[in-house]
């Protein structure tokens, strides 16, 4: 098979259901498409049935509208089933070959455990750091439908704001900016009307509190927190700090 008929993405957001990556890295995602990058995500289950959805079809419907809202140009929904994710050779092999499809630079994926939520989460962790691998195996062309190797250069973990997301070894932890796409993270949670109907209105402030407290961290009005697999390097210092080439002006400090 050929990858002619899919676009190149530059970042894939991979979720156990619909609504996961808008509460986890909605913000980021926004505002990458706004830079100008290609940016998916793939759902690896449809989520359903939750209590107060009345069926797959109206969560698809949500999902898509988020989708529109964060400007993200590719949303796959994978079969896989709901309350009953597991980690398995045919998730990992059904995952890859998104990745093989889209060719993604860059992969968000979940980084701990969910107590008290959905274990679906963690088995999606596992799936996902498997399918970053088995995407560049040689090989093994028979599994993937003849789709060419793709390795993929950076992954990093997100969490969905609630809890302090886990280090792994030598990992390092990274906030982007999200103070300009805030608000339209929280309008692409919105869309999920089935899953935060008025009695969970609550769940808006929280996950408002979550990003405020990650900006401020970083001196940023709102933020998005990840936690790269490997540590964070840099070959150009200023750059890295600044966002300056050589000869740029330095801009006023900003203190707040
Ligand atoms: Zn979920």
């Amino acid at each position: 098979m050929s990858t002619i008929e899919y676009p190149r993405l530059d970042v894939i957001a991979v979720g156990a259901h619909p609504d996961d990556v808008e509460i986890a890295c909605g913000g980021t995602l926004a505002k990458l498409a706004r830079q100008g990058y290609r940016v998916g995500i793939i759902d690896l289950t449809d989520g359903e049935p939750t209590p107060a959805s009345p069926g797959p079809e109206v969560r698809l419907a949500e999902a898509k509208a988020a989708a529109e809202v964060l400007g993200v140009e590719v949303r796959v929904q994978l079969d896989m089933p709901n309350r009953r994710l597991f980690d398995s050779f045919e998730a990992r092999v059904a995952l890859a070959k998104e990745f093989r499809k889209y060719r993604p630079r860059l992969v968000l994926g979940f980084g701990e455990k969910t107590p008290l939520a959905s274990p679906d989460h963690w088995q999606a962790m596992q799936i996902t750091d498997a399918a970053i691998f088995y995407a560049r195996l040689t090989k093994w062309d028979e599994y993937f439908d003849h789709l060419p190797v793709h390795t993929i250069s950076a992954h990093l973990y997100y969490t969905l704001g609630f809890a302090t997301l886990q280090l792994p070894l030598a990992a390092g932890h990274l906030v982007v900016d999200i103070g300009d796409t805030l608000d339209t993270k929280l309008q692409a949670v919105r869309c999920y009307a089935t899953q935060f109907p008025k009695a969970k209105e609550f769940i808006f402030e929280r996950v408002r509190a979550a990003a405020l407290h990650d900006g401020v961290a970083a001196g940023y009005d709102a933020g998005e927190l990840f936690a790269s697999t490997r540590t964070l390097g840099t070959r150009d210092l200023v750059h890295f700090l600044f966002g300056q080439a050589p000869g740029d002006e330095p801009r006023k400090p900003e203190v707040r």
